[in-house]
């Protein structure tokens, strides 16, 4: 019946979890977490006896890709978020058989946000509020509830207003009312000149305490506001009400995940791998050099391999080197879209032909010069890790080549945009404009 995995978090999940039960939930929360390695070691490469460098925090990758991340999700995230969906549904499917038995075992609120006994699929769904608390995320304030006209909302025993129910808060009133069971409609009708309230005490209320409590009960029943519809409940999450799992898991990941601080180029007309090489290169996170050595990594230089004349950072190689320099020099006698100075990788993409575009489409532009600079990232690191582990020569114009052929397939054949273009157009230097 459960979609989701019963969470009990201990040390090492994204989240924070409870940590009070043992047996089968601890061997459940083993699973999960033998997941998480499992999709770690997978992402970096590494295997049980052959540990790799992890060259992106894990909280960072997950994350989603305006935070920095890859968009992976936090396998924690979506378990809970799917937990959550059976407190939707509880609230939702009044009349459906699976609700009407946990409600003949657990009480008429299902024990939602409570601890519950006993023990077992109901008690993590009914307790999970417990993990979102720990995201700062509440989710009593999260299911919202429109009582509409009030007809299926009991006055004193459902938790309609803040702080739980009217019976818990004012029980000497509950208990004098001839009808403990009766609904917000029974005692408030809304008219043009405001509500009028009927009650029907079993005696004469008398004392101070008594007129008090019913002064306050007044003052809280003018505060909401009657409608015509029926109730309903709301996920405030989601602009049309409705609970989905992305809007929890993506709230979840938001609050706990780590963030880079750079945004994450996707483009998807790029293969993955070139994607994923745009986002770690933009983190400064890919196996120079420098990087290796900064890592404690012992190299007997750390020399740029394509020009030997300095030390090879993720700058140097892809900006400031004369080879790579030259590759761009080379890619400008066909598009001028390049920066051959530039000043960072993000600025290797002149602005000369922001105004113009393709046939007048000038995101189409920006596309295509995103694309190009990927395949110059992709071209420029593969060439140069040849270099290294093959002693294979560096020749720029031919660097420059494949870039041009890499570019064009993938634009030609990985988007709808490039349905037509012939190699001939792609080659003419005036494409663009
Ligand atoms: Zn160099």
């Amino acid at each position: 019946m459960v979609g989701g995995v019963r969470v009990r978090d201990g040390a090492g999940g994204e989240h924070g979890g409870d940590d009070e039960d043992g047996g089968d939930e601890a061997m459940v929360m083993k699973t999960t977490g033998w997941w998480r390695r499992f999709i770690l070691l997978f992402f970096w490469g590494s295997a049980n006896d052959r540990k790799k460098i992890s060259w992106v925090a894990w909280d960072v990758t997950l994350n989603n890709r305006c935070k920095g991340g890859l968009g992976i999700g936090s396998l924690k995230a979506q378990n809970i978020a799917l937990l959550t969906k059976w407190w939707w549904r509880y609230k939702t499917e009044e009349n459906a058989l699976w609700r009407r038995v946990i409600s003949a075992i657990h009480g008429e609120d299902g024990k939602l946000g409570q601890v519950t006994t006993p023990k077992g699929n109901w008690s993590t769904i009914a307790s999970i509020n417990r993990s979102t608390e720990k995201a700062n995320l509440s989710l009593s304030s999260l299911f919202s509830k429109s009582l509409g006209r009030g007809t299926k909302t009991r006055f004193w025993q459902d938790v309609w207003c803040d702080e739980g129910s009217l019976a818990d808060r004012f029980p000497r009133l509950a208990a004098l009312d001839k009808d403990k069971d009766c609904t917000i409609a029974d005692r408030i009708t809304e008219t043009s000149q405001g509500k009028v309230f009927t009650w029907e005490w079993r005696r004469h209320l008398r004392g101070e305490r008594d007129l008090s409590d019913l002064a306050t009960v007044r003052n809280l029943c003018e505060r909401i506001k009657l409608g015509d519809e029926d109730e309903r409940w709301n996920w405030e999450l989601e602009t049309d009400g409705i609970y989905s799992v992305s809007s929890l898991h993506y709230a979840l990941d938001d609050m706990c995940l780590g963030r880079s601080g750079v945004r994450t180029t996707w483009n998807k007309i790029v293969p993955i791998k070139t994607r994923i090489l745009m986002w770690r290169t933009k983190l400064n996170r890919i196996p120079t050099k420098s990087n290796l050595v900064r890592r404690g990594i012992s190299l007997e230089n750390d020399f740029c391999p394509l020009c030997n004349s300095s030390p090879e950072t993720t700058m140097h190689l892809f900006v400031d080197c004369d080879r790579t320099k030259e590759v761009r020099r080379v890619l400008n006698t066909w598009w001028k879209i390049f920066s051959v100075d530039g000043s960072s990788l993000d600025s290797l993409l002149s602005q000369t032909t922001q105004s113009t575009g393709v046939h007048g489409d000038r995101s189409k532009t920006e596309t295509l010069k995103e694309v190009v600079l990927h395949a110059y990232l992709g071209a420029i690191w593969r060439n140069r890790n040849e270099t290294v582990f093959n002693q294979a020569s560096f020749i720029p114009s031919r660097v420059a080549n494949d870039i041009q052929a890499e570019a064009f397939l993938w634009f030609r054949y990985r988007s709808n945009l490039g349905c037509g273009i012939s190699w001939l157009d792609w080659c003419c230097t005036s494409f663009l404009m």
